[in-house]
């Protein structure tokens, strides 16, 4: 590691200790960057390492509520605006009871480079709640998405900050956010939100864009090395946006999804999954993925017990976790590997553990990184902006073909740079390089601001 990069990941570890989600996106990406700074010294010449892990701004507000009962809840807001070097701050909310700054910085930091790498313009912030969606009715939801958007109104537009969805954040959440946001200013500014509904300024296509991309991505990955989808068994954890979408790609380029999950337990499919019961289950019900063994008897269910999900257990050529952070363990991986997977592809953000990464990586198992894989969602979500902005609408083969095009493009973006920088087949490593010469250029353009 250079003297460099060491003294600063130092400093960064005293200033960050209490946290750990942080300092591992951070430490994931220095790991990643060292000939890169070796061949532009200019980068430390200009603090970029320093600039570019804090964040331009860390938001923490109070979001009262009252719930069915008539009882007073209070619940506590984030938005992290990380990065605005390339575009307005773009990133999702995420409501989830794990919620705290470290998880809002390790995502608000690792979309700062995801953004990047879509080659379009938009910076990188995250934000959300530790409110638990889970069991409220309708009607607490939307009070609860007021009583947030009553504070956040004040930091986003549709030039300032663009919010989205994230887990537990969905088109009926940002509905009701963006109802409030439109009260609040008295104007109708459609790009301040994304994943909006189609029939008020949604994108086609949006809903699907993450998981499409994700096999996208993957696709071009397997073809590399001489691979492809066809005849392929693939596990996917979780059953919300990423996963769905993601298994509904994979089927359609001829592979078998035999498994999918929630944080509860996952079910086993050896015929392949019936996507359209999960999407029942899932999308209309909101329902628990253990329901599926009501209408498939032959199913399996796998409940779960600690931190490795029962999904990795199951023998499969490609993984796909599409859950949450460091979902995929080293035990995982060991598991994986020996029971022969060829690749994984991150769906979610930061699912495997750095440990687990490496291990897969050691072992010659492709590992498509979450910065790259799933940048479709957030790609899609710059093109709603368009669309809003132009008072359009594309159709949906328009918008997919779109987003096709950009996972393409960031693919080979990937492999460009880990072939440049002498780590060829590590996208992982290729991701970071690529995403962070475009910032570093960026901040040395724009000055110490
Ligand atoms: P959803 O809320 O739609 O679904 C999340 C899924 O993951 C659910 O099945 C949920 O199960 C499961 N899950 C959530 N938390 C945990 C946990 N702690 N342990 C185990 N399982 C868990 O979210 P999304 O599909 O939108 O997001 C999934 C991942 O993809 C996240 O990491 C997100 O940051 C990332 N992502 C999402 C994008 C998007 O466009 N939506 C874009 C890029 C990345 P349960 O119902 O039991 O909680």
């Amino acid at each position: 590691m250079s003297e460099y990069l060491n003294k600063v990941l130092l400093e960064i570890e005293q200033k960050n200790s209490t946290e750990p989600e942080f300092m591992q996106a951070v430490r994931e990406v220095f790991a990643t960057i060292l000939p890169v700074l070796k061949a532009h010294p200019e980068y430390e010449q200009n603090a970029i390492l320093e600039r570019m892990v804090e964040p331009e701004r860390v938001i923490t507000f109070r979001v009262p509520w009252v719930d069915d009962n008539g009882k007073i809840q209070v619940n506590r807001g984030y938005r992290v605006q990380f990065s605005s070097l390339i575009g307005p701050y773009k990133g999702g909310l995420r409501f989830h009871p794990s919620v705290n700054q470290s998880i809002m910085k390790f995502l608000g930091f690792e979309q700062i480079f995801k953004n990047a790498l879509t080659g379009l313009p938009i910076g990188g912030a995250k934000g959300g709640s530790d409110f638990d969606p889970k069991g409220k009715s309708d009607n607490e939801i939307m009070h609860f998405c007021q009583s947030f958007m009553n504070e956040l109104y004040r930091h986003i537009g549709q030039d300032v900050d663009v919010p989205a969805g994230d887990i537990g954040v969905g088109a009926r959440e940002v509905g009701y956010l963006f109802g409030q946001y439109k009260k609040i200013r008295g104007a109708y500014e459609g790009g301040v939100l994304t994943g909006k509904d189609i029939v008020y300024g949604g994108s086609l296509a949006r809903k699907e864009a993450t998981g499409y991309g994700l096999v996208y991505f993957m696709r071009e990955m397997l073809k590399t090395h001489g691979n492809n989808l066809s005849d392929k068994t693939v596990t996917i954890s979780g059953s919300g946006n990423v996963a769905i979408y993601a298994a509904e790609k994979a089927f359609q380029y001829g592979a078998k999804v035999v498994a999918m999950s929630d944080s509860n337990g996952c079910i086993y499919d050896e015929a392949g999954i019936d996507l359209d019961l999960i999407k029942q289950i899932k999308e209309v019900q909101r329902g628990r993925i253990k329901e599926y063994l009501n209408s498939r008897p032959n199913a399996q269910y796998f409940e779960r017990f600690g931190e490795d999900s029962p999904i990795w257990q199951i023998k499969t050529d490609i993984a796909l976790p599409c859950a949450t952070q460091n979902e995929l363990t080293l035990n995982s991986a060991k598991t994986l590997v020996e029971n022969g997977v060829i690749a994984v592809g991150e769906g979610a953000n930061m699912p495997c553990t750095q440990e687990a990464t490496n291990y897969l990586l050691e072992k010659g198992v492709l590992v498509a990184p979450a910065k790259a894989a799933n940048a479709g969602g957030v790609a899609t979500s710059a093109i709603e902006m368009s669309q809003n902005s132009m008072r359009y609408y594309y159709t949906f083969v328009e918008v997919d073909s779109k987003l096709e095009q950009i996972m393409v493009n960031i693919y080979n973006a990937c492999r460009k740079a880990a072939d440049e920088y002498g780590c060829s087949g590590n996208y992982v490593a290729g991701a970071n390089i690529a995403s962070f010469h475009k910032l570093a250029k960026a901040m040395i353009a724009q000055g110490v601001v």
